[in-house]
């Protein structure tokens, strides 16, 4: 079956593609030769006693020999094209990741964009590497040889000619309930990927609250379900390789018939009946391949649904910005009656700011104020229906992502560490960090006396999650990583949230009193925290509040005992 968007995928490696073709062919070439010189042996035989048959039979096992370096040939060729494919299609899926962003990755499950870029690109593979060529050969060989029998026996080679057309031509009738069978099946294999990933994930959560049996059962079901789906599939798509079986074993039955009654009646040479019984072989083989590859390609084909869904997915904002320079040193940010409204109708309104750098500005407000939605503003994880964000005296669709995400920096309430040292998750922004600009950053973060406390210090591996660290541990090594990085504007998203009140408070303090050149909006839930702001501003419903009363003492206390 040709796809067309797959067609496209192939231009990835066109010359590779044709060269394993090439080398095909050549194979089949060498075995129809060998072929011909085995019928020429067995009329040797059967005709002349045996007189002269060990010249053809010594040439077709050298043939033999040289066929066998062929088809070794075409494997090495297979498997290199199959890694190129892999390799580029892996790294444009990911490059297309990276461009969606967080607005994609936290509408799509992990799991199912897993899927795509690991099974996928392995049914992909298959399918590009080993079917698309022979689907190349299958198109020229066995037409071209039946065609060339026509000088042997003409009844023969036409009986030939029937059946291999029919065995390329009727499984075409199921092609299309096939893809749509295949495609509704690979979406249900993405999602149950999807939900194994989410429940690994949740495990010790389900534990806790005795739903591991139930969330097992739920999935056992859905793996069942998807079972009795590949079942229905397979019917389907066995029709190929059974269809292609049946022709081989008829048509080569009714050519070599054909040839045996055109030689008893003279219609033809005796050699003609050793001959079909040779080449029929020959003229179905490229075809039984084919059918062989069959099973590995077409998974190709219904994964073509989701990496297609990956590719052509539409990123929140686009990327259209012409300021390829990021915003450096003290930099100023302003919100002008910026309004954002999620599907549902809540967001933020009519919200204006200033921040400069080396200030502070703290952002409070009741759960659900809009706190983090201005945080994913400035993300541009989307833009503002109405209004306008200015960095650095340019509104912010001006400027690149690239240029954007060099310029700031959100960091929030969930912290995400990498497998590694402690050392290498913090300069993950800045590779080229000094120790020094590590160890200020810590200590800034408050986290000096834990890093200092790990079995080796900033070389001790963290595994992935940092499952050995506490919630309030990551936290300031995530807040710390934001400061090794070192961008012009840094949000703390209620980044200090896992924090006891005073480590918070004192960690606030040590960036406001730092004289970092960053502008920093931090948000927080507690006022209390946010004693050391330069400003203060609150949002409820959101829109803009009056700080009130309870900040200004809060401030005024925590002024006074710090
Ligand atoms: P805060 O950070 O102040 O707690 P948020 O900015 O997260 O508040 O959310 C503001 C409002 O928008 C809330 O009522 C929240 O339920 C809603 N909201 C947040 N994210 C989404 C979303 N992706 N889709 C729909 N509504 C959302």
């Amino acid at each position: 079956m040709i796809h067309r968007r797959l067609l496209r995928l192939a231009g990835l490696v066109p010359a590779q593609l044709a060269l394993i073709a090439a080398i095909t062919t050549l194979a089949s070439g060498l075995a129809l030769a060998q072929a011909l010189l085995l019928a020429e042996a067995l009329r040797r035989v059967v005709v002349a006693d045996g007189a002269g048959a060990v010249l053809p039979i010594a040439a077709g096992l050298g043939l033999a020999g040289l066929r066998a370096a062929t088809l070794w040939a075409r494997e090495i060729a297979t498997a290199r094209s199959g890694g190129v494919i892999r390799t580029r299609l892996r790294d444009a899926l990911i490059g297309r990741l990276a461009d969606l962003g967080p607005a994609w990755a936290e509408r799509t499950p992990a799991g199912e964009s897993a899927v795509a870029v690991v099974d996928g690109v392995e049914g992909l593979d298959a399918y590009l590497s080993r079917y698309l060529p022979q689907l190349l050969v299958v198109a020229v060989v066995p037409v071209a040889i039946a065609v060339g029998l026509l000088q042997v026996s003409g009844p023969a080679a036409t009986a030939l000619l029937v059946a291999v057309v029919g065995a390329v031509v009727l499984p075409r009738f199921w092609d299309a309930r096939l893809l749509r069978l295949g495609s509704a099946r690979w979406r249900e294999y993405e999602r149950l990927a999807g939900a194994y990933v989410e429940a690994a994930q949740a495990l010790p959560t389900l534990r806790i609250f005795g739903a591991d049996a139930r969330t097992a059962d739920a999935l056992a079901q859905r793996s069942h379900s998807l079972y009795r789906t590949t079942m229905r599939q397979l019917r389907v798509s066995l029709v190929e390789p059974g269809v292609s079986a049946l022709a081989l074993h008829l048509g080569t039955g009714l050519a070599v018939l054909a040839a045996a009654v055109g030689v008893a009646t003279g219609d033809a040479a005796p050699i003609a009946a050793f001959v079909f019984l040779m080449c029929a072989r020959e003229c179905f083989r490229p075809i039984a391949e084919l059918a062989g590859h069959w099973h590995a390609g077409y998974q190709g084909l219904n994964a073509v649904e989701g990496i297609e869904r990956l590719m052509s997915a539409r990123p929140a904002v686009a990327d259209t910005g012409t300021r390829a320079e990021p915003a450096r040193g003290r930099t100023r940010l302003r919100l002008r009656e910026v309004s954002f409204r999620y599907a549902n109708g809540l967001g933020v309104d009519g919200v204006s700011f200033e921040l400069s750098g080396g200030e502070t500005l703290g952002l409070t407000g009741p759960s659900g104020a809009g706190k983090s939605t201005i945080a994913k503003l400035l993300e541009r994880r989307f833009d503002p229906a109405s209004g306008v964000i200015e960095l650095d005296g340019s509104p912010m669709p001006d400027f690149t992502l690239d240029a954007l995400r060099a310029s700031i920096l959100v960091v929030g309430q969930e912290t995400y560490l990498f497998h590694g040292t402690v050392s290498e998750n913090l300069r993950l922004a800045r590779p080229e960090a000094t120790d020094e600009a590590l160890r200020h950053a810590v200590h800034l973060a408050d986290a000096a006396a834990f890093v200092d406390a790990l079995p080796q210090g900033y070389d001790t591996v963290l595994d992935e999650r940092a499952g050995r660290l506490s919630g309030g541990e990551r936290q300031r090594l995530a807040i710390a990583r934001g400061l090794v990085a070192a961008r012009p504007v840094l949000v703390l998203d209620e980044a200090t949230s896992a924090l006891d009140a005073a480590t918070e408070a004192r960690v606030l303090d040590r960036i406001a009193a730092a004289g970092l050149e960053t502008a920093c909006l931090v948000i927080a839930h507690r006022a209390s925290a946010l004693a050391r702001a330069d400003r203060i501003l609150r949002l409820d419903a959101g829109r803009m509040a009056d700080p009130g009363p309870a900040l200004d003492a809060a401030r005024t206390l925590d002024g006074a005992s710090r």
